[in-house]
């Protein structure tokens, strides 16, 4: 076992009480609390990179030992297991304290780099922030963490990871439709990692009930542990912290953007500190390109969360820390404002640089590029039309000695439906404008495909392939999970003979539960 610390409990202030029973807890970032133990714990999945991450090695992981503190069965020495206080926005409403309902922080490994990751237990039992619910998670939603964590962070989007995932052999009862027809579900527990789960709802909720002093403390372990190059807090220090969250906030959505992630519940307890994305639930991949998608059942009517509203909710949530830190900007709204410029700045710049790659340019060089974007997008959007498979096709047709006269058969692939002519030939004017911008980048055609394809993947988490996973380890068989996981190692090399992974949504899919749509239950 490696040697385990823990810097948030040792340095911030906690909850005196140590019971589980559920409450409101004040004056404190958190509270003690322990796993607390499953029947008959069995590791499902390991990801070979985070153990890697972390010095530890895989056959160690494997053993009995381990096992035991994944399932949350064993609390090893030097661990100061804990759940984190905080609150939030939820659909755009204050919900007050949320907390750590069924994460439990086990305590931090230096890792190889020097880094500290923090190793935290997903489903592993009731805490003071539990309200009604059993700290548990099921197995299908674990698999959909585990995977998604892992797939997001090889296609390069920040994000927490996933260690391990444990199946614990306990029932759990869920109603996943919330129709009246609750059922036994297996339980699991994803042991999640990250050098910090600190959320914008850590600081909302110290603000939230006037308690001035624990934001600072909050803020300033923040600034020290994870901001160390912004300086000593001050004012701009607290200011120059809120920026850096802005920017990274922006960068993060700018990715999901651009490979076609929803994450579906943006709520502010569900947005990372550090610009990682946190929290996967009823998330998806817009499969065709959709910008009014989103897989949350619960947000259907509404669409708060839906893909191209992404960008205006990460706003939202940055105003939402932003007030949240007035109390350390000395009453300096101003610096909220900047904040938000500084958001929006960001996202531009970032989502214009990842669209000039996707479509082999240096970079969009005036307005007619962007408006070319634009019209991309716009097309895209006019028919069902599969995102990834349309950018990937398109480092294939760049290759081609003359602009494309006849619409490319690489890139009717991308289409769920039959379209028109009209459409076809309004596509094939983009495209042959496309191709004669491209070439004037003057680079060697080979060289720019190849770029191309290392920013448009080739294989993301489908919706449906999560679903198959779930439905295989649900019939006691969990080789589509280790294959799936393996797939997604490398998302923008061919994979050749893994094809049918890439392929687009098959028309079954199409409407089936966690296809398609999921709930919030898990
Ligand atoms: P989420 O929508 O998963 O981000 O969860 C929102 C809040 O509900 C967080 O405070 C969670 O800790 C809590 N929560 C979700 N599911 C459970 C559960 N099964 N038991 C206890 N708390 C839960
Ligand atoms: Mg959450």
């Amino acid at each position: 076992m490696p040697h385990f610390s823990s810097r948030f409990v040792d340095s911030t202030p906690g909850d005196p009480l140590t019971d589980t029973r559920s409450r409101q807890v004040q004056g404190a970032l958190w509270s003690r609390v322990q796993p607390t133990p499953v029947s008959a714990p069995r590791l499902v999945a390991l990801s070979p990179e985070v153990a890697r991450l972390l010095g530890l090695e895989e056959q160690a992981l494997r053993s009995e030992a381990w096992v035991r503190v994944l399932a949350g069965n064993a609390v090893e020495p030097g661990m100061a297991p804990y759940a984190a206080n905080y609150g939030g926005h939820q659909f755009g409403q204050w919900a007050g304290q949320l907390g750590d309902g069924r994460a439990i922080g086990l305590g931090e490994v230096r890792a190889p780099d020097g880094t500290l990751y923090e190793l935290q237990l997903k489903g592993a039992g009731r805490t003071p922030y539990s309200r009604r619910g059993d700290g548990r998670a099921v197995l299908r939603s674990s698999i959909r963490e585990f995977l998604c964590s892992e797939a997001m962070h090889h296609l390069g989007v920040p994000t927490t990871r996933a260690l391990s995932l444990v199946a614990t052999g306990d029932a759990v009862v869920r109603d996943m439709f919330y129709d009246g027809h609750p059922q036994e579900e297996p339980g699991a527990i994803v042991c999640r990692v990250a050098p910090s789960f600190l959320r914008f709802g850590n600081f909302e909720l110290c603000t939230s009930r006037g308690d001035v002093a624990l934001l600072k403390q909050l803020a300033d372990y923040t600034l020290s542990q994870f901001f160390p190059e912004l300086g000593a807090p001050s004012k701009d220090t607290y200011a120059a912290f809120f920026h850096e969250v802005a920017r990274r906030t922006a960068k993060l959505i700018a990715q999901w953007q651009t490979v076609g992630f929803v994450h579906g519940v943006m709520n502010t307890d569900n947005m990372s500190i550090l610009g990682l994305t946190i929290d996967y639930g009823p998330y998806g991949w817009v499969d065709d390109f959709d910008p009014d998608w989103t897989p949350n059942t619960t947000d259907a009517e509404q669409g708060r969360y839906r893909f191209g509203n992404q960008p205006a909710i990460g706003m939202w949530n940055v105003e939402r820390l932003g007030v949240a830190l007035m109390p350390l900007f000395e009453g300096d709204e101003g610096l909220v404002q900047a904040g938000l410029l500084e958001y929006q700045r960001a996202l531009n710049a970032e989502m214009l640089g990842r669209y000039a790659a996707k479509l082999g340019l240096a970079s969009l060089e005036d307005e007619a590029d962007v408006q070319r974007v634009n019209a991309c997008l716009s097309w895209l959007g006019a028919e069902e039309t599969d995102m990834t498979l349309f950018f990937r096709g398109l480092s294939r047709v760049v290759v081609a000695p003359t602009a494309p006269t006849v619409f490319p058969d690489v890139l009717r692939e991308a289409f769920y439906r039959p379209v028109s002519e009209p459409h076809l030939a309004r596509g094939l004017e983009w495209l042959a404008s496309w191709w004669q911008r491209a070439r004037r980048e003057g680079a060697d055609p080979v060289d720019q495909a190849r770029r191309m394809d290392a920013v448009n993947p080739k294989y993301v988490l489908r919706n449906y392939l999560a679903q198959e996973a779930i439905d295989a380890a649900h019939a006691g068989d969990d080789s589509k999970v280790l294959e799936l996981l393996d797939v997604m190692r490398r998302p923008y090399d061919e994979q050749p003979g893994r094809e049918a992974y890439a392929a687009r949504r098959p028309e079954w899919a199409r409407s089936k539960p966690g296809c398609s749509a999921l709930s919030c239950s898990s």
